[in-house]
């Protein structure tokens, strides 16, 4: 590897988190660099299910990102368009809705008292009968006893989507280097950022993002700067492709519970939705674990149980394979975005847990706001990188 010359900004991590960031700010005018120790979203970004959602989310902070990033997805990408063309900034985009489905009486109230929390938090929610559930989606169980619909729930490829930014990135000068593993910060007297560390080099620049997803934490070790962010893995199953057998993202009602939960043991619960290929993926586990990649079997027999319960008629179909990742957890369960007052220049983009790929284009949008001391899209305070929760001793 050559030398890499200077930039503004150095984002360390190129999964959708570190380049929103990167197309972020570098649509506010400053120079970047991208750095990955492997392939631009080889890591938890390729494991994404793709889905953008509000209805997954409790009202409170993160719901008010998801909004923010629900309606900054479709302007984003208009403007990749604009800037890269139509081919390049291809995602798959669909605005497919998602279908919270109860098949119990005692999932009834609470799936009720969600969705009245997210109507008064201004998420579009209608909740349907059984029949007309099943005119949506006609495969799906005769067991049900609520269904909520959230039209606003959309679906991107979380490859392509993070390809498509780093493309935008690029076509306005910035750079991508793969391969190059930061493993220091160089800092000047005052404690400043000054350099990104690559081994025996340090690429020049004024500040550096650390979006390492679910080895923010272990980064940001390295650097005497810790926050508390964790891999949480989750693993997926992927049927053949089927003609259309699932048109939205449907779920099982107790995943939100599941997906708020800050347990540490194993979670599951019913998500079932198709890509654009036509293959079904079936989720969701979570499970906090050290970086072991094992595919769990017990635990994929849950998925497809599951799965099984929301629509029968999958128990006849082949599964081509199956996946897992790592999340970026936060034991109070909202990401990390902003500077750190530890290290000036040291910022944080991370934490997102399962719903990175959704949050990307307003956290990248939030973190170019407060660089640049622009208004921000969202209050910035939730997310805070000195919160107790979240900063740790060095
Ligand atoms: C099974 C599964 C399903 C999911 N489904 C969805 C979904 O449907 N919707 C949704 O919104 N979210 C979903 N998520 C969550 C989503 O995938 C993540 O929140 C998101 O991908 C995190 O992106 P990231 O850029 O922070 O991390 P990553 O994609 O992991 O990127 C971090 C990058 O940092 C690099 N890196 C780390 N350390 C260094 C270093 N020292 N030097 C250089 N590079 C370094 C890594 O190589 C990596 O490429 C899912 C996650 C899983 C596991």
């Amino acid at each position: 590897m050559g030398r890499i010359e200077s930039a503004d900004v150095v984002v360390i991590g190129a999964g959708i988190i570190g380049a929103a960031c990167a197309e972020a700010l570098s649509a506010a005018g400053v120079r970047v660099i991208v750095v990955d120790r492997g392939a631009p979203a080889s890591a938890t970004t390729a494991s994404g299910e793709g889905n953008v959602l509000v209805s997954d989310k409790e009202p409170g902070p993160q719901l008010e990102l998801a909004v923010a990033s629900r309606r900054r997805w479709p302007v984003l990408l208009d403007e990749l368009r604009e800037l890269i063309g139509p081919r390049l900034a291809s995602v798959e985009w669909e605005v497919k809705g998602g279908l919270a489905v109860a098949t119990t009486a005692e999932a009834v109230g609470p799936l009720a008292a969600l969705t009245a929390a997210q109507r008064a938090s201004g998420v579009e929610v209608e909740d349907l009968d059984a029949d007309r559930a099943r005119e949506l989606e006609p495969h799906l169980t005769e067991q049900i006893t609520a269904v909520s619909h959230f039209p606003d729930d959309a679906q991107l490829q979380p490859v392509l989507a993070t390809a498509a930014l780093l493309a935008a990135l690029r076509a306005r000068g910035g750079e991508i280097h793969s391969g190059v593993t930061v493993d220091g910060i160089a800092t000047d007297r005052s404690g400043a950022v000054v350099g990104a560390r690559t081994g025996a080099d340090a690429i020049p620049c004024r500040a550096v993002v650390n979006a390492c997803g679910p080895w923010a934490g272990h980064f940001s070790a390295t650097i005497g700067a810790p926050i508390d962010v964790l891999p949480r893995r989750g693993m997926v199953l992927v049927t053949a492709p089927l003609p259309r057998f699932v048109g939205r993202k449907v779920y099982d009602a107790g995943y939100v519970d599941a997906v708020a939960s800050p347990e540490a043991d194993l979670r599951t619960s019913a998500v079932v939705e198709s890509t654009a290929a036509g293959t079904v993926l079936i989720g969701s586990s979570r499970r906090r674990t050290a970086f072991d990649d094992d595919l769990d079997v017990a635990v994929l027999r849950c998925l497809a149980r599951g799965a099984i319960g929301l629509f029968p008629k999958l128990a006849g179909v082949p599964v081509m394979r199956a996946y897992g990742g790592f999340r970026p957890y936060t034991p109070d369960r909202l990401p990390v975005i902003g500077e750190d007052p530890r290290m000036p220049g040291l910022w944080h983009a991370t934490g997102h847990e399962g719903a990175g790929i959704g949050l990307a284009a307003a956290t990248g949008r939030l973190l170019a706001d407060l660089f640049t001391g622009r208004e921000p899209v969202v209050d910035p305070g939730p997310f805070r990188v000195d919160r107790p929760e979240i900063a740790l001793e060095a």
